[in-house]
């Protein structure tokens, strides 16, 4: 392995590395490759992934239907400017997504990265109101323990406390945060927010029924059902950043749909990111309404919307999410929906004796996400250490340990990664 460690020495002194205190960091792990739910490191252990790879790689690495699709876009037509220019997977991709997401979420826009979908949602919903004359309509409500993005406009709609990005305090857009309306009281207090704001409020922002990054805290349908409500009453958009949630991660293929189940709401705006791609290549999406999509239709120039990444629509990553797609699809035999129900129940089951431990505030688990949120102090170093150590690849961060494997993780391997959970926390417990 001595080629592996040339790369590593040589390489890392030139690296800066995200959410990183570089100065007294763990030094990294050295992948060298991935199989379906496993990254293999340069010293050859094996880590089972609980986390996939930020919540991207729902059907694991490496899969052998994604690879032929890119490998044979690869040859044709790796990449084109996408203005003036359109090619057959993108147009597929849109089309699809088009059929998969709740009435008429129809008209999508292509960018390479959630946080970056995120800004031209805002972009749609500000100058959506613009363009019907309404131009003191910009402000844009978000959710304590939200998370959007890392940009600044995103930055500005993370939970001011428990964000990353208190430090830029200033230096962003003044939005205004909301409770999320999860009882009768609070319903009230959300629905006069936006009655007092409305005139100059252009969206609501949520991350539909599992707030990720800010915590991974879960609302049920029925908060959900009643904040879409609100905004229609209230003529204000509403934009679900599925970024997180999108392609089966809680149980159906957009987690909005529960909403749409109960009251047939359809959020006016949905951003798509993270498992879009099943975790190969970087893309995003932001899917309008037909609605919001004709409010940009005029003779005006000006009207149009002023967005387009360079690399947006690449063809390789579409390439990459038509292939994704078919592997939700009955005839590929991967019965995906089905799998996530398989691992909630494994979740539940297992995550549960965690309840007993002490240092534990919550245990929850909606679909593929189980999560652990701890209390009393928490040594996030040690406990990924800890993790590694074990054989797992599970990476807590602020106050929560959670799991989010990939759907083709075999229950074994689940259950190696529920144990080094309930082992890491229980020797936790044990100091605490
Ligand atoms: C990850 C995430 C984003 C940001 O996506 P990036 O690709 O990291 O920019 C935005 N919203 C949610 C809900 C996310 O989970």
């Amino acid at each position: 392995m001595s080629e592996a460690r040339d790369w590593l020495t040589e390489g890392l002194p030139h690296i800066w590395l995200p959410y990183t205190q570089m100065a007294t960091a763990t030094p990294p792990l050295a992948v060298v490759a991935t199989q379906g739910a496993r990254i293999r490191l340069g010293d050859g252990r094996e880590l089972i992934d609980g986390i996939s790879s930020w919540w991207t790689a729902c059907h694991g690495y490496n899969h052998p239907h994604i690879r032929a699709a890119v490998e044979q876009q690869l040859a044709t037509l790796p990449h084109v400017m996408f203005a003036g220019l359109v090619h057959e997977p993108a147009l597929r991709l849109a089309q699809r997504l088009a059929a998969l997401l709740p009435g008429d979420l129809e008209r999508v826009f292509f960018t390479e990265s959630g946080s970056v979908a995120v800004e031209v949602a805002l972009k749609m919903a500000i100058q959506y109101w613009r363009n019907k004359g309404q131009e003191e309509k910009k402000r844009i409500v978000y959710f304590r323990h939200a998370y959007h993005g890392d940009t600044f406009a995103t930055m500005a709609l993370c939970d001011p406390e428990e964000g990353m990005h208190t430090l830029f305090a200033g230096t962003m857009p003044d939005q205004l945060m909301a409770e999320l309306p999860t009882d009768e009281s609070l319903r009230r207090a959300f629905d006069l927010l936006l009655e007092t704001h409305a005139e100059r409020l252009a969206a609501v922002i949520v991350e539909p029924l599992v707030q990720g990054a800010g915590g991974m805290k879960m609302h049920d349908a029925q908060t959900l059902a009643f904040i879409a409500e609100a905004c229609t009453r209230h003529k204000v958009l509403l934009i679900a950043d599925e970024i997180m949630t999108g392609f089966g991660r809680t149980g159906r293929m957009f987690a909005c749909e529960e909403a749409t189940q109960l009251t047939n709401t359809v959020p006016d705006i949905v951003c798509l990111s993270k498992a879009l791609t099943g975790g190969t290549l970087p893309l995003a999406a932001t899917v309008a309404r037909r609605h919001v999509f004709e409010a940009f239709l005029s003779d005006d120039p000006s009207a149009a919307l002023m967005h387009g990444p360079t690399y947006m629509a690449n063809a390789l990553a579409c390439a990459a999410a038509n292939a994704s797609l078919d592997l939700f699809e009955p005839v590929h035999n991967s019965p995906r929906l089905a799998q996530v129900a398989a691992i909630e129940v494994r979740l539940s089951a297992e995550l549960a004796p965690c309840r007993e431990l002490a240092g534990i505030a919550a245990v929850r688990v909606k679909g593929a996400i189980g999560a652990v949120e701890l209390s009393g102090d928490i040594d996030l170093k040690h406990l990924r250490l800890r993790f590694a150590e074990l054989g797992v690849w599970v990476r807590p961060f602020g106050n929560v340990v959670y799991l989010m494997p990939p759907f083709i993780i075999a229950a074994d391997e689940l259950a190696t990664l529920t144990a080094a959970v309930r082992k890491v926390l229980d020797e936790r417990a044990a100091q605490l």
